[in-house]
């Protein structure tokens, strides 16, 4: 089961149309404006060009990435928009669509491009609407249907590889190198029942992972999970939000809906944790305060499949599990079981897959114990 958002006053009111509240809200803030202009005498907020498209302080602008073709497929193009402030500040990237079947990320961004007011905002976004279109078309999940690789499995990226290669590496170039701070939004894929979570990935430089630390606080949400297994090569970094971070940029991945849906809650969590971001790295006055006592996750490990055939699970996401309970039982297609998956330890299912294909080798389940304070103090 997952919990319900308190209800709560829409993050970017900015976005509703203006009338007294909002030559209040400009009297109210005209003060802070002159203390930072004060504090940084000359300061101006400069143009921000992404993919050949240049955003002018205060503008919103959109375009596509390409992706020119290579050896047998046609390449493909990557949808993104620039919010550029009317203040200097920090650029940071949001990416949806890393994986094409996870959708409140995607649907999310559509509407924060259009609720975001470039003239209330320090700093600019960039937004990847739809990181990796050939996937979102075609609607796989985990794996591009022109190369079979998972594209949060390549980056950094080629320039002279398969597709999801040359997505990576023009998504770290275009977006990565031109930003400060990353957050990669996700959600359980296609077939994945999950509670909302967030990571915190440790392997930056000290300064980095503190930063991402309180990145992961900013974007809300109730459990955090401790992932200190990312690798710290940049040339190998895997994952986009690792790739920021190998190059001592601040970054973290979320994880808000499931299973292929577009719940308005999923959305939403999203839409509140972009709008606490902003207000943490202090490029919109207004939003959210970081979450108070999140649920710390420590110790956790994705259950792999031993065998192919048809998944049965026994448990729901935000189950609380023994140790040895059973996670889900595989079956060959004549019904015979082949495979018990159990805990290998008690905790919380952060995800099961609720669908019944499974392959050899892929995930089951995620499952995540509480952390112990040596653990969240790292
Ligand atoms: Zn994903």
């Amino acid at each position: 089961m997952q919990r319900r958002l308190p209800t709560e006053a829409h993050p970017f009111p900015a976005a509703r149309p203006r009338g007294i509240s909002a030559i209040r809200t400009a009297a109210i803030s005209l003060p802070l404006v002159l203390a930072f202009a004060l504090a940084r005498p000359g300061a101006a907020q400069t143009p921000l060009t992404v993919g050949g498209v240049t955003a002018q302080p205060g503008t919103t602008v959109s375009g596509e990435l390409q992706v020119p073709a290579r050896g047998s497929d046609t390449g493909t193009t990557i949808p993104f928009s620039i919010i550029n402030g009317s203040r200097p500040g920090p650029v940071l990237a949001l990416v949806a669509g890393v994986h094409g079947y996870e959708y409140p990320p995607i649907l999310a961004l559509q509407r924060l491009r259009t609720a975001i007011d470039p003239k209330d905002l320090s700093g600019a976004i960039i937004m990847v609407h739809v990181a990796n279109m050939p996937s979102f078309l075609a609607r796989t999940i985990y794996y591009s249907p022109v190369d079979r690789k998972n594209l949060n499995r390549v980056f950094p990226g080629r320039a002279d590889g398969t597709l999801s290669d040359r997505i990576a590496d023009v998504l770290t170039r275009e977006v990565i190198d031109r930003s400060g701070y990353l957050v990669d939004l996700h959600c359980g894929d296609g077939n994945e029942s999950l509670r909302p979570y967030l990571y915190w990935e440790t392997t930056g430089a000290p300064g980095v992972a503190e930063a991402g630390r309180q990145l992961a606080l900013a974007f809300g949400m109730d459990h955090i999970v401790i992932d200190t297994s990312r690798p710290t090569d940049p040339k190998a970094a895997l994952y986009l939000s690792n790739t920021a971070i190998t190059r001592g940029k601040p970054a973290t991945t979320i994880e808000s809906g499931a299973l292929g849906q577009t719940d308005e809650e999923s959305i939403a969590r999203i839409e509140r944790g972009v709008a606490g971001v902003l207000r943490h790295l202090k490029m919109r006055e207004t939003g959210p305060r970081a979450v108070d006592r999140p649920v710390w996750i420590g110790r956790n490990q994705v259950l792999n499949a031993g065998a192919t055939g048809l998944l049965y699970p026994s448990v729901e996401r935000g189950q609380t599990v023994a140790e040895g309970a059973l996670i889900a039982r595989i079956t060959d297609f004549h019904g015979r079981t082949l495979e018990e998956i159990r805990a290998p330890f008690a905790g919380e299912v952060l995800y099961v897959v609720a669908t019944p294909p499974i392959t050899k080798g892929e995930p089951v389940g995620f499952i995540g114990e509480r952390a112990t304070p040596e653990e969240i103090k790292r």
